[in-house]
């Protein structure tokens, strides 16, 4: 029995305390990322900063897109916590149209990413561009802003893990 209990907490440190990637990652969707400024309110959009899942959804994504012949660029991925708040302020505190509805994105969990079209003067004008795209990241399984009931947002796509 005693045996048993210090098998039980070793495998449990090993799995919580210890390694944040390996079988916790892989269960999880975590990993260590390239630390950024956490106060900086610039637009990221590596892919390295999104989460391990979220990160093959999006290569899945750009490939199917370059198949079907959607010059798609992604111009966002992970978002801090102040540059969030920021877009937050935008169109209520400070001047600019609203450009979010939430404080609480999935971009700053790491799980989501926007687009655009790429080569063009106008980079949002394209709506079936958009809705094409969309199909695309819901066939492999990524939610579509595009698909949003509430507020329509056509270049953002966001993971939602069966946990979370
Ligand atoms: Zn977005």
């Amino acid at each position: 029995m005693k045996k048993f209990i210090i098998a039980i907490l070793l495998l449990i440190s090993i799995f919580f305390i210890f390694p944040k990637t390996g079988l916790y990652g892989l269960l999880f969707d975590w990993d260590r990322y390239e630390p950024v400024d956490e106060n900086s309110t610039e637009t990221i959009s590596d892919l390295n900063q999104l989460s391990p899942k979220t990160k093959k959804l999006a290569e899945k994504f750009l490939e199917k897109c370059a198949e079907n012949n959607l010059a798609v660029e992604i111009t966002e991925t992970y978002r801090t916590q102040a540059r969030q708040n920021m877009l937050y302020e935008q169109g209520r505190s400070t001047p600019g149209p609203i450009v979010t509805w939430t404080k609480t994105s999935k971009h700053t969990k790491r799980r989501a990413f926007d687009i655009v079209k790429a080569n063009t003067s106008n980079p949002y004008g394209d709506e079936e561009f958009f809705k094409k795209c969309a199909d695309i990241g819901e066939e492999i399984g990524l939610t579509s802003g595009y698909y949003f009931e509430r507020y329509q947002d056509m270049p953002h796509f966001e993971y939602n893990p069966w946990w979370n």
